[in-house]
């Protein structure tokens, strides 16, 4: 590497020691556990710690020179000199000092979770950037910030079960009730007979059912509110960053052996959409898919957006798995409607309460890959759709 500590001043301070030359430094970096990885202004790799090539397979010599692309997944790699030049034009920060959840590509070809944080020097006369990389397959950190993400996640499924849940369960209960009304009806009829012993039987029956009539009527609007608790917050948010952190957060304890391409169309990142909801449904798509694939020779995931009509994107999760079950195909997104031993039959069913919820649809037909495809819209934040308020 050939950062020279002469050209990072820092004052007139006397040090002890004088990092003299990049290969202090370079040792110094090469501790670090993390991955780094420096580039120019044109995404050519400069330095390549030791704990990068450990990461990602590759050695240093392989990759110098070489466009840091190499070391991402599709999109990112397709698109990444873009999203330099675009920063050096416009100066707008995405990435750089902000940091975020991501997926990488070793050099096996099998992506993985990251924690990408990117810092800007100045050597010199020229711009660097420098990449530091934590692989969230393994590390400890992974369980705290995932675990955020992923108690918000289960807090979000259990409203959207509750929320399916409770029409049945209003249901269940409102028999109960006109039935505890009947009763009561009938009871006071019977008051005619004056004897005390009747009285005092039908006075208890009634104080029974009053009491049993009211938990009943609790218990609804217990629901009710809790439900309504639950509401979502339609905000503007990015597409992509929600596709990214929900695919890392599928490929965390995921079969490595799967491939996710991703291929999302940029002019329509922006939808208004509950983040987390969202991420729910496509997180619960990508663990069906895997799952669905367990015994599939070829494991492959296409996750994509497009444009559709009446200003939705549509989003489609396709798998070479082996396609629907017949059996369940026809009432797929209904509750209680699964084929595995131990599956809740919930999932699909809390994919269509929140992306009904968001005014969009969602849909499963053959996908081209040989598995199932599934497809769902959301509201173009840009365009708004003619069914949006
Ligand atoms: P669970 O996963 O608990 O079974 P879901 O509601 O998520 O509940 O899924 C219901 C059923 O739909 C699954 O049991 C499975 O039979 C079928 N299914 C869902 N996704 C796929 C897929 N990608 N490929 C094939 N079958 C699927």
């Amino acid at each position: 590497m050939n950062i020279d500590t002469n050209d990072l001043k820092d004052g007139d301070r006397k040090l002890p020691i004088t990092l003299s030359s990049g290969e202090h430094l370079r040792a110094i970096i090469d501790t670090v556990p993390d991955a780094m990885v420096v580039i120019d202004t044109e995404g050519r790799i400069l330095a390549f710690s030791a704990g990068a090539e450990k990461m990602f397979g590759y050695s240093e010599a392989e990759l110098l020179g070489e466009n840091v692309s190499t070391l991402m997944p599709s999109p990112d790699r397709e698109r990444h000199d873009g999203y330099i030049s675009a920063y050096l034009e416009t100066g707008i920060k995405r990435i750089i000092g902000i940091g975020r959840l991501t997926t990488a590509r070793r050099r096996s070809g099998g992506t993985f979770p990251i924690d990408l944080s990117i810092g800007e020097a100045r050597i010199g006369k020229d711009r660097v950037f420098a990449g530091f990389i934590r692989d969230l397959t393994e590390s400890e950190k992974t369980e705290q910030r995932l675990h955020g993400l992923q108690a918000e996640l289960a807090h979000v499924s259990r409203i959207s079960a509750m929320g399916t849940l409770a029409t049945s369960i209003a249901h269940e209960l409102n028999q109960p009730l006109t039935a505890i009304v009947n009763y009561v009806e009938t009871c006071r009829d019977m008051l005619d007979d004056h004897s005390p012993e009747t009285i005092a039987t039908l006075k208890d029956a009634l104080s029974e059912c009053a009491s049993e009539t009211m938990r009943a009527g609790q218990i609804v609007r217990r629901l009710r509110d809790f439900i309504s608790r639950g509401e979502m917050e339609r905000q503007v948010v990015s597409l992509s960053r929600i596709v990214n952190e929900a695919s890392a957060l599928a490929l965390v304890n995921g079969d490595s052996t799967v491939e996710v391409e991703v291929d999302l169309e940029r002019d329509v990142d922006l939808v208004l959409a509950d983040r987390i909801q969202i991420q729910q449904v496509i997180l619960n798509l990508l663990r069906n898919a895997v799952e669905a694939m367990e015994n599939s020779r070829v494991r492959r995931i296409q996750i994509v957006s497009e444009r559709a009509a009446n200003g939705f994107v549509q989003v489609t999760i396709a798998d070479s798995g082996p396609g629907l079950d017949a059996k369940v195909a026809e009432r797929l997104f209904h509750p209680f409607v699964s084929t595995k031993a131990s599956g809740m039959g919930l999932g699909l069913s809390i994919c269509h309460t929140i992306v009904n919820g968001h005014g969009g649809k969602i849909w499963a037909e053959p996908s081209p890959l040989g598995g199932t495809s599934f497809h769902f819209t959301l509201i173009d934040a840009e365009q708004g759709s003619d069914d949006a308020e």
